[in-house]
């Protein structure tokens, strides 16, 4: 049976990797996949997922006015789907994650969702709430605070290295840094 899968991090935990790597264990098999990435994230190339380590691949770019189901039928129409597989997650609206539910239930389609769980502040973004309501599995991906410990935390930096507290969730065309840390950590960077 399909499944609706949140593979959900902090920030630099290899996320587009396990993307990237999973997309590839289909098409080795011969199998369709169906790429799709936030148009928000211009770090790269727009229309692409990129690894830090140095792969990348094609994806179609979605916004918060994206109709999935449309899409995704459109794509199915031209030739079958076996996996969708989706970074930036955290972007989804609560609407599409529902939509991504229907295609893996009325299309028995796998849809695996790969984003960040929490912004600057602490707070869920829509996309991984929906997520973390919704799916069949959520994974975590790990990566380590500078101290050792698990990084579940992310905060943002700005050009002079010091942590935000105010601020829109999503940067756009800013120069801020992200970091992932510990919760300890987050606390103490954030504090007043
Ligand atoms: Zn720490």
């Amino acid at each position: 049976m399909a499944k609706l899968y949140f593979y959900y991090s902090a920030m630099n935990a290899g996320k587009s990797t396990v993307l990237l790597q999973s997309a590839h264990n289909y098409q080795e098999r011969g199998m369709r996949v169906l790429l799709l990435t936030a148009s928000i994230d211009d770090r790269f190339e727009t229309g692409h997922i990129a690894s830090r380590i140095g792969i990348s691949a094609e994806a179609c770019l979605f916004d918060n006015s994206t109709d999935l189901v449309a899409l995704i039928q459109n794509e199915i129409n031209q030739q079958t789907l076996s996996c969708i597989l989706i970074d930036e997650a955290q972007f989804l609206t609560k609407e599409q994650v529902y939509a991504l539910s229907e295609i893996v239930d009325k299309q028995h389609i796998p849809v695996l969702a790969f984003g960040i769980r929490t912004d600057f502040q602490g707070e869920l973004f829509e996309g991984s709430q929906a997520l973390l309501a919704w799916s069949d599995k959520l994974i975590e991906l790990k990566t380590v605070c500078h101290c050792g410990s698990k990084a579940t935390m992310v905060i943002r930096l700005n050009e002079q290295g010091i942590p935000v507290k105010e601020g829109a969730q999503v940067e756009i065309g800013g120069n801020d840094r992200y970091l992932s840390v510990c919760r300890k950590h987050f606390k103490e960077a954030v504090r007043d």
